[in-house]
């Protein structure tokens, strides 16, 4: 269970992938131009990219070629089945993996899980913050010996955070991941967070675990490390 940033232009590749990756348990922000990919891989702090090579903006080689100044998150790129020379130069770059375009949803999602293994990404399905638990698996949580009944959707809002634990996620992302195509605004996402912390928090206009990132999104924290 991974936070993923799809950098992909063409819509319903993007909606199946998003929703094959969701299957599996991850959390899935999509950019749909070089642009805005690259601003929300240094926003989002994703364990892992897609990053589609032909990219309105900015090219999925430019991205590839700064990112890997920034930092070491894997890259797995996806090309076209004509561009042997992108995708050497895509791997030349820093790229960890690539597929080839059509590839199967399978094979997406197997390559994604080598990646994140590799890269030491943590699949461990309970999350724990202070007194807070959350089992991604069995959908139960707890604080301290108290079992706490959420909602579906409380449970969809408190499993994306916890899958990126201790870094902040964006509201689109929250939005995107929770509600799926559903247009619903920031206010649907506020007030859930706020039923949340009313479950969770001790004291919920004091919240400890789940935090509000002003102007971006929430995180969840363990208290003992603020
Ligand atoms: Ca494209």
């Amino acid at each position: 269970m991974a936070k993923i940033l799809l950098i992909e232009d063409e819509k319903r590749l993007a909606a199946t992938i998003a929703y094959n990756l969701k299957r599996e348990g991850h959390l899935t922000v999509v950019a749909k131009d070089g642009e805005s990919g690259l601003q929300s891989a240094r926003q989002e702090a994703p364990d892992l990219i897609l990053l589609d090579l032909m990219l309105p903006k900015l090219s999925g080689l430019q991205i590839c070629r700064v990112l890997r100044a920034e930092s070491e998150v894997p890259i797995l790129i996806l090309t076209a089945k004509d561009s042997e020379a992108d995708k050497v130069a895509g791997l030349e770059l820093g790229a960890d993996d690539y597929v080839t375009k059509p590839f199967s949803m399978r094979e997406l999602v197997a390559r994604v899980g080598a990646l994140l293994r590799r890269s030491g990404t943590t699949t461990q399905s309970v999350v724990r913050a202070g007194d807070l638990r959350i089992d991604l698996g069995s959908r139960e949580v707890f604080v301290g010996e108290a079992s706490i009944n959420l909602s579906r959707k409380e449970f969809e809002l408190l499993a994306a955070l916890a899958r990126c634990k201790g870094r902040p996620v964006s509201r689109r992302a929250l939005l995107d991941s929770v509600w799926n195509d559903v247009f619903v605004g920031d206010h649907t996402l506020e007030v859930h967070i706020r039923w949340l912390r009313e479950k969770l928090e001790t004291d919920p206009s004091q919240p400890r675990h789940l935090l509000t990132i002003r102007g971006f999104g929430y995180k969840l924290q363990d208290p003992a490390n603020q």
